[in-house]
């Protein structure tokens, strides 16, 4: 028989009671800023309500923009063919997969996308999970424990970081690229630890810059460890056919020992993914909390990314153009004097600005011009390290980044003399 709950309260417990969500001290820094952009009308550029599809044009509360602010780096997300698929998967399979597969059992969708990822990675298999991010987190805190060193470049994504965190391993992070940094906390930590997993991106989406992966290929032949590349911006974008690090560097699949990656970006679906060994795979499929406490991806997703893996690999000019864009791009920007940072021309190219108030400033007056380029502002970034940050893609046109360029030169001088100078020398 069911214990009947007592109605007796406890005795009162001498201790502050938690506030209030509005008291707590990041919701009240977020009004902060809010007054300060208020005060100087700024405009909120998060949370905007976008019609129809995230392409190179996008309709913003109502006019057709060029739109900067979308990961649909080779036009798959608005291609009919996906989409065909997916409405036909609905029918055969429902919208949801109902459970994770190791309770629903998989669609055969599942394992053909996985063959083709694994294919295409030249890796013995692949899982994929509910998002990129649930990929990464159930990944990094599966492979590595509380006797582990994880290491990671200081961009890595949040999801990465999180992983590692709740890993409960030693985390120690080197600065962005700096191979010599890791160099040296791999020397200084050799032996210390069970084991070793080093994390590192394969286009990073702050820089548009990729790593040197051969150097630390030659440190993982030297120490020994285990490394994670997040292809999340890189397959699609890296590579003369989209094949990401594995491809631009000429390497073979199994040198890496988890490729992790997404499918909601060149894909133009939703969902993550890993690939490598059949081992690895195995354990993933069977211990990482992702794929045995979380419902299996989407039939849906899994079909539209299948079809949309495919168009890639059959269609290379897709890849082929959006290098173009993103080259031009950056030949058009320097030719402006504009300070593109570290990137190295593919689908992301920040324009590095410095005052936080004057990216919020040009961005929303590049949006009343017709163009939207999300800036990275303070807290995501230091308050003076400030860009606007611009996501090509195979559908911009030439004339439209030609425009967009010399639209934002105009407007960062324009906001450079302006009044916002006062607002900047008192942040
Ligand atoms: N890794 C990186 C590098 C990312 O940029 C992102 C998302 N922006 C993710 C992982 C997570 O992917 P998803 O959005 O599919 O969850």
């Amino acid at each position: 028989a069911q214990k009947k709950p007592s109605n007796k309260s406890g005795p009162i417990i001498d201790h502050k009671p938690n506030p209030s969500f509005d008291q707590l001290a990041g919701y009240k820094e977020r009004l902060a800023l809010r007054q300060i952009s208020k005060l100087h009308d700024l405009g909120d550029p998060s949370f905007r309500q976008h019609d129809g599809h995230p392409g190179a044009i996008s309709s913003i509360e109502g006019r057709d923009v060029i739109n900067f602010g979308s990961y649909d780096y080779i036009g798959l997300n608005a291609d009919p063919r996906p989409a065909e698929v997916a409405k036909a998967a609905i029918d055969t399979y429902g919208v949801s997969a109902s459970a994770s597969r190791l309770t629903a059992g998989e669609r055969p969708i599942h394992r053909e996308l996985e063959g083709r990822l694994a294919a295409h990675y030249g890796v013995e298999d692949a899982l994929t999970f509910v998002s990129g991010h649930a990929t990464n987190v159930s990944a990094v805190a599966t492979v590595v424990g509380k006797d582990d060193l994880v290491i990671y470049d200081s961009y890595i994504h949040n999801s990465a970081s999180v992983g590692a965190t709740l890993s409960g391993a030693t985390r120690r992070s080197f600065p962005h690229n700096d191979m010599d940094a890791l160099e040296t906390i791999l020397a200084e930590t050799a032996g210390r630890y069970r084991y070793t997993l080093v994390l590192v991106e394969g286009h990073y989406s702050m820089d548009g810059d990729i790593p040197d992966l051969p150097r630390v290929l030659d440190l993982k032949k030297r120490f020994g460890f285990w490394l994670l590349v997040d292809e999340a911006h890189g397959l699609g974008c890296i590579g003369k056919t989209g094949g990401g690090m594995r491809e631009y560097y000429g390497l073979s699949g199994d040198e890496v020992d988890i490729w992790m990656g997404t499918l909601s970006k060149s894909l133009g679906s939703t969902g993550g993914y890993l690939a490598g060994s059949a081992a690895m795979i195995d354990a993933m499929k069977y211990e990482a909390p992702g794929s045995v406490y979380s419902v299996a991806l989407a039939p849906v997703l899994a079909a539209a990314a299948n079809e949309a893996i495919q168009i890639m690999h059959a269609e290379p000019e897709r890849v082929a153009r959006l290098h173009a864009r993103g080259s031009f791009f950056l030949d058009v920007a320097k030719s402006l004097g504009l300070d593109t940072g570290a990137s190295v021309g593919s689908s992301i190219t920040p324009i590095m600005v410095g005052s936080s108030p004057l990216a919020a400033a040009a961005s929303k007056v590049l949006l009343e011009e017709g163009i939207n380029a999300l800036p990275i502002a303070f807290p995501g970034v230091p308050m003076n390290q400030a860009r606007l940050r611009f996501f090509i893609t195979s559908e911009h046109s030439e004339d439209q980044i030609r425009h967009s360029l010399t639209t934002t030169a105009e407007i960062l001088s324009r906001l450079r003399e302006g009044p916002l100078q006062d607002l900047m020398k008192s942040l």
